[in-house]
C-alpha cells in the first residue's frame, strides 16, 4: 500500500482579518520557492475563505473551513453550510474540534451529520477527537478517543478522502504535549477504531496529531508511527512558524 502524503493543516480559529492574509501570501511565496514534502492547508475563519482562495489561487496550498452545519440549508441563523464553505473556495473542513464540542455542545452524532454534509458538498472532513485532562488522568484516553471515532465517523466515509485529528484537549494552546509513547498509543487506537468502523476504508486516511505543535517539537512528533501530519493552531498564524513545522516533515 502506498503511504498517504502527510498533511499539515493550520487552524486559525477566530483569528484573522483581511490584513492577516499577508501571512498566507508569505507562506505561498515560500512554498512556491521550496516545494513542501507534504500537503499544506490553512483553515481561516469563514469570512476569509473567499479572499484566502484568491490569495492562494494556483498554489498548492489547500484551504479548509473550521466547521459547517449538518443540514444542507434552512433556518439556522448564523450557521454556514458545507456547500457554502466549498463555494467560498475550501476543499477541506475541520469538524468536531474540542472547542466546538465543549463550547457549543457538539456531540459525536452532530459531528457525524456534519461529516455527511461535508462529503455531499465535496469537502474532505478533518474529524477531531481527544480526551480531557480528567479523562487522561483517569486512564480513559484510549477508550474515550476510540468511542469518539466510532461515533463521529459516518460509515459513508469508507471510500472517501478524510482525516482524523487526535487532539488531547489539555494539549491545545497550553504548550503541553503528551509523551511520544502516549501519542503512539492513542494513534494506534484511533487506527484500530477507524478500521473497526469503516473496514479497509479506515486503513489509509491520515491521522493527524494536534496540540501545541511548534517548529521545535514537530520533527519528533511527526516521526511517531501512525502520525500522518499535524493540526496546528497558534503556530499556524505566522508564516515563519508554520513553515518551520512544514519543513520538519
Ligand atoms: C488546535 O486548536 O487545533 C490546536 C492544535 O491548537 P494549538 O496548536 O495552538 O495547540
Amino acid at each position: 500500500m502506498t503511504e498517504s502524503l502527510k498533511l499539515i493543516a493550520g487552524n486559525w480559529k477566530m483569528n484573522g482579518v483581511g490584513e492577516s492574509l499577508e501571512e498566507a501570501a508569505a507562506l505561498r511565496v515560500a512554498l512556491d520557492a521550496e516545494a513542501a514534502n507534504c500537503r499544506v492547508a490553512l483553515c481561516p475563519p469563514a469570512t476569509l475563505i473567499d479572499r484566502m482562495a484568491q490569495t492562494l489561487g494556483g498554489s498548492a496550498i489547500e484551504i479548509g473551513g473550521q466547521d459547517c452545519h449538518g443540514a444542507a440549508s434552512g433556518a439556522y441563523t448564523g450557521s454556514v453550510s458545507a456547500e457554502m464553505v466549498a463555494d467560498a473556495g475550501a476543499n477541506l473542513v475541520i469538524l468536531g474540534h474540542s472547542e466546538r464540542r465543549a463550547g457549543f455542545g457538539e456531540t459525536d452524532a452532530n459531528v457525524a451529520a456534519k461529516a455527511e454534509a461535508a462529503l455531499a458538498a465535496g469537502l474532505e472532513p478533518i474529524i477531531c477527537v481527544g480526551e480531557t485532562l480528567a479523562q487522561r488522568e483517569a486512564g480513559e484516553a484510549v477508550s474515550v478517543v476510540s468511542q469518539q471515532v466510532m461515533g463521529s465517523l459516518p460509515v459513508s466515509l469508507a471510500d472517501k478522502p478524510f482525516a482524523v485529528a487526535y487532539e488531547p484537549v489539555w494539549a491545545i494552546g497550553t504548550g503541553l504535549t503528551p509523551t511520544l509513547e502516549q501519542i503512539e498509543e492513542v494513534h494506534a487506537a484511533v487506527r484500530a477504531a477507524m478500521i473497526a468502523r469503516l473496514g479497509a476504508g479506515g486503513a489509509k486516511p491520515v491521522i493527524l496529531y494536534g496540540g501545541s505543535v511548534k517548529p521545535s517539537n514537530a520533527k519528533e512528533i511527526l516521526a511517531v508511527p501512525e502520525v500522518g501530519g499535524a493540526l496546528v493552531g497558534g503556530a499556524s498564524l505566522k508564516a515563519e512558524d508554520f513553515l518551520g513545522i512544514i519543513r520538519a516533515v
